[in-house]
């Protein structure tokens, strides 16, 4: 008889289901954001805590889930139900999908015994996945490498920067502090530092962790009086990657610790680098002599990518799950997801796990409806024509006028608004939409999304402009 039949394991189990798992992710909900717990956190289940292995099992609905949680989410796991369960550090395992009351580690599971039903096997990356979801400690995640991260006019600074101090760490920008909002790849880049390091020499100590993982540590450090062993940790290592560091923000004795072990590093040379969700000036609660340290090396941003990288990006991530990707997808999933990197790969992986669930092949009406579903992007029955007549109508120009050579401000704009609605209510590539509107250039098409998006995200009235264009269009 496993525990899990036993009356007062399941009280437990209970408990925990109740409370620990809603607890984990409501956190992970303010982290990550509530669509990626809709998409792939609800889909798993808090299965049982075994409390003197110190081990979370989990269940996930396939393989695809479980790999991708896993490859993305790991230190979520490992931070949040560890200091939910009250334990440092702990280990989480996934079961087997197919069985219902053994549990078997995945790392004990040959690749067969992953028994799913046909239609709930995406089989992206196989096998591999049966191992340990896990490891004790955080450390860096190897998928953040520079080769995978597109650079673009919105990242390049903080890419050439991060770069350059793999090569020279210590020694140019000390420290470097990379500031941009979430989800447009803070994290990857600072793992990228510390990865490229570490494969150039194996032996360079490299210390990766999270600034509110770093305030939990010191109180515990507090509370356990080992505070000298703690800063002793941080001080030994060649280079410190603190990432968010605005967790620092009102923890007035953190930041003291903080201090002298940033003092301490910087006085012998080692490279340190911070990420944060705002420049250093704005972090609330930040003592001013901590400030003036994160400001005194390079200060870089990151900010929205451009469509065009957006582009890039989807077709990078389509290469790395070997899923072809024709240019109308990219195009579509770009130019609907507006906010963020993060959930650019968010649509991105559920337009995947849709086609391979459905065993159906990946086209652009797939890609449509399944954004459709998670209601990214609105239904509708317009055409070329209805869109170019409509918006030309409000402006008060006509088609022709359009689709003429004409570039002045007013014309343009219509244009651009055209393009955008063109774009946003069918599935028209860029290149049939240019075509319609007799522009040869398809980069004139991506320009003029690009531009209305710009406008519609800082300017209100032309923001509540389109929302009645695009009633009048859809009507
Ligand atoms: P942040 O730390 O800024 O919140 P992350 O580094 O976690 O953001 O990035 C979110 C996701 O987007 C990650 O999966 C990351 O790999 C991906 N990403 C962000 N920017 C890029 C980029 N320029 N190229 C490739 N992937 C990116
Ligand atoms: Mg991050």
């Amino acid at each position: 008889m496993t525990r899990y039949h036993q009356p007062i394991t399941v009280c437990v189990k209970k408990l925990l289901t109740d409370t620990i798992w809603p607890e984990f992710l409501a956190i992970v909900r303010e982290e990550v954001g509530s669509r990626v717990v809709e998409t792939w956190f609800k889909a798993i289940l808090f299965y049982r805590w075994d409390a003197p292995q110190k081990t979370v099992y989990l269940r996930a609905p396939n393989t695809f889930v479980k790999e991708w949680v896993t490859s993305h989410y790991q230190k979520l796991f490992e931070t949040h139900l560890g200091r939910l369960l009250n334990e440092q550090t702990i280990t989480v395992l996934f079961i087997n999908t197919a069985t219902t009351e053994e549990i078997i580690p995945a790392r004990a599971l040959p690749p067969e015994t992953t028994k799913q039903s046909p239609s709930a096997a995406p089989a992206v990356r196989p096998a591999t996945a049966a191992r340990p979801v896990l490891r004790q400690r955080s450390s860096i995640n190897t998928l953040y490498q520079f080769n995978n991260f597109i650079v673009g006019p919105h990242n390049s600074l903080a890419y050439a920067a991060a770069y350059a101090i793999t090569e020279n760490p210590g020694k140019l920008y000390n420290p470097f502090f990379i500031y941009g909002d979430s989800g447009l790849g803070k994290t990857h880049l600072l793992q990228a530092i510390g990865n490229q390091i570490k494969e150039r020499d194996k032996n360079f100590r490299i210390l990766y962790q999270g600034a509110d993982r770093f305030v939990n540590e010191f109180i515990n450090a507090i509370r356990f009086d080992k505070v000298y062993q703690f800063e002793a940790r941080y001080k030994d290592v060649d280079m410190l990657l603190i990432d968010d560091i605005q967790f620092l923000s009102n923890k007035e004795q953190t930041q003291e610790a903080f201090f002298h072990i940033f003092n301490t590093l910087h006085q012998a040379q080692k490279q340190i680098v911070f990420t944060s969700d705002s420049l250093p000036g704005d972090i609330a609660g930040l003592a001013h002599r901590m400030r003036s340290r994160l400001e005194s090396g390079l200060v870089a941003d990151i900010s929205i990518p451009t469509l065009e990288t957006k582009i890039a990006i989807i077709k990078k991530k389509a290469e790395e799950h070997a899923e072809p990707m024709g240019d109308d997808i990219a195009d579509y999933i770009a130019s609907t997801i507006h906010s963020n990197v993060r959930e650019l790969e968010g649509a991105l992986i559920r337009v995947f796990a849709f086609a391979s669930l459905t065993k159906q092949p990946l086209t652009l009406e797939l890609a449509q409806k399944v954004l459709l579903r998670t209601h990214e992007v609105k239904s509708t029955g317009a055409d070329l024509h209805k869109i170019g007549a409509t918006v030309a109508k409000f402006f008060d120009y006509s088609l022709q006028e359009l689709k003429s050579p004409r570039r002045d401000k007013d014309v343009t704009l219509a244009r651009h608004v055209t393009i955008y609605f063109m774009k946003q209510m069918t599935s028209h590539s860029l290149r049939e939409i240019g075509k319609f509107l007799d522009r040869k250039d398809h980069s004139t098409i991506l320009h003029a999304i690009e531009k209305v998006n710009d406008r519609r995200e800082k300017d209100m009235a032309f923001s509540q402009l389109l929302i009645r264009l695009e009633r009048q269009i859809a009507h």
